[in-house]
C-alpha cells in the first residue's frame, strides 16, 4: 500500500478562497471588512516567521490586520492594557497573542483576558471548557485543521480507534476531544505511556503531537490507518521533519500528511475561519 498524501497546501488555499468570498458578500452589503489583531512579544525567530504568514494570509482573504509587536522585556500590565483596548474596540473581531511567550509571562493569565468572543485561538479556559462540554464555538486552530484534514480522507471515525500521541493545551487534549465528539474511541499517549509501539499498532487514525522527529517508527503504522503529523522539527541541516518516519509510514498508511505542508498551512486557514466564526457573532450575520 502506497499512502495517499494529504495536501493541507491545496486544502488550505481553498479554505480561504471560501473565505475571500464570505467577505466580498459582506463588503458588496455595505459591511465593514473582518479584523484580525496579532500581538507579538519579543524577537523569537520562528514566531516572527509565524505572525508575518498570519498577517499576510488574513490580508489576503481581505481582512484588515493589524501586528502589535512588543518588546521581550514587556510586562504582564503593558499585554495586559493592549488586550483590553482590542476588546474594547469595537472594530476588532480576532486577537491571538502569538506563543510561546518569553518566560516571565504567563501566557494562561494573559490569553484569560482575551474577550472570549475574540479568542480566534480558541485556547482560553471558557472557549476550551465549551469545547469538552460539546458546545465548541471557537476551536482551537491545530486541532481543527487536523479533524479538517480527517474529513478529507472520506474516513468515518465513528468507531474506529484513534490514538493521539501528546497531551498538551494546544494541541493533543483539544484533537482528543473532536475525535471523541467524532465517536471515535480516543486513547491519549504522552511521555509516561508504556509500549507505544503497541497502541500504534492497534489504531485506525493516529495524530502524533509530540515535538520529538521520526519518533513513529513506519513499521508500527497500522495498514490502510489515517496519519496526521502535528509535529514541526527542524534538523541540523536546516530541513523540517514532523514525529512520524513518513517515507516508511506511507508503506502502511491508507493516509499521511507530509511536513511541511500537511497541518501548518491548516491551522492558519483555521486561524481566518476563526476570524469569521467571531465576525458573525459579533456583527450578527
Ligand atoms: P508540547 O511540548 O506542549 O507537548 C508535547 C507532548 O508530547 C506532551 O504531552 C508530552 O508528554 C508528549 N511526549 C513527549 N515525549 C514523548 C514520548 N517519548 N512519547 C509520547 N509522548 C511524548 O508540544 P505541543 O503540543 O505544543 O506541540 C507538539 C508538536 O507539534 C511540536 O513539534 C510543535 O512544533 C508542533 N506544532 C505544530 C503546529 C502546526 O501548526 N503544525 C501547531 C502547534 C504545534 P507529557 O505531557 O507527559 O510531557
Amino acid at each position: 500500500m502506497t499512502a495517499q498524501i494529504l495536501d493541507g497546501k491545496a486544502l488550505a488555499a481553498k479554505v480561504r478562497g471560501e473565505i475571500k468570498s464570505q467577505v466580498e458578500v459582506w463588503l458588496k452589503e455595505g459591511r465593514v471588512e473582518p479584523r484580525l489583531d496579532v500581538i507579538i512579544v519579543g524577537d523569537d525567530p520562528a514566531s516572527q516567521v509565524y505572525v508575518a504568514q498570519k498577517e499576510k494570509m488574513a490580508k489576503e482573504v481581505g481582512f484588515e490586520g493589524h501586528l502589535h509587536r512588543l518588546p521581550g522585556d514587556a510586562t504582564e500590565e503593558v499585554i495586559a492594557a493592549r488586550i483590553a483596548a482590542l476588546n474594547d474596540n469595537v472594530r476588532v473581531n480576532g486577537i491571538l497573542l502569538q506563543l510561546p511567550l518569553p518566560k516571565h509571562l504567563s501566557s494562561d493569565a494573559l490569553i484569560a483576558r482575551i474577550d472570549p468572543n475574540k479568542d480566534v485561538d480558541g485556547l482560553s479556559e471558557i472557549n476550551l471548557g465549551k469545547l469538552f462540554a460539546g458546545n465548541g464555538t471557537l476551536i482551537p486552530c491545530t486541532p481543527k485543521g487536523c479533524m479538517r484534514l480527517i474529513q478529507e480522507t472520506g474516513v468515518s471515525l465513528a468507531g474506529k480507534r484513534a490514538l493521539v500521541v501528546g497531551r498538551s493545551r494546544l494541541v493533543g487534549k483539544p484533537i482528543g476531544a473532536l475525535l471523541l465528539d467524532a465517536n471515535a474511541t480516543v486513547t491519549m499517549a504522552h511521555s509516561k505511556t508504556t509500549h507505544l509501539q503497541d497502541e500504534v499498532n492497534q489504531s485506525d487514525i493516529l495524530v502524533a503531537a509530540v515535538g520529538i522527529p521520526n519518533m513513529i517508527k513506519g513499521e508500527w503504522i497500522k495498514p490502510g490507518a489515517v496519519v496526521i503529523d502535528v509535529g514541526i522539527n527542524r534538523m541540523p541541516d536546516g530541513k523540517l521533519v514532523g514525529d512520524v518516519e513518513t517515507h516508511e509510514a506511507e508503506k502502511n498508511a491508507a493516509f499521511i500528511t507530509p511536513v511541511p505542508g500537511g497541518v501548518g498551512p491548516m491551522t492558519i486557514a483555521m486561524l481566518l475561519e476563526n476570524t469569521l466564526v467571531s465576525y458573525r457573532v459579533l456583527h450578527k450575520v
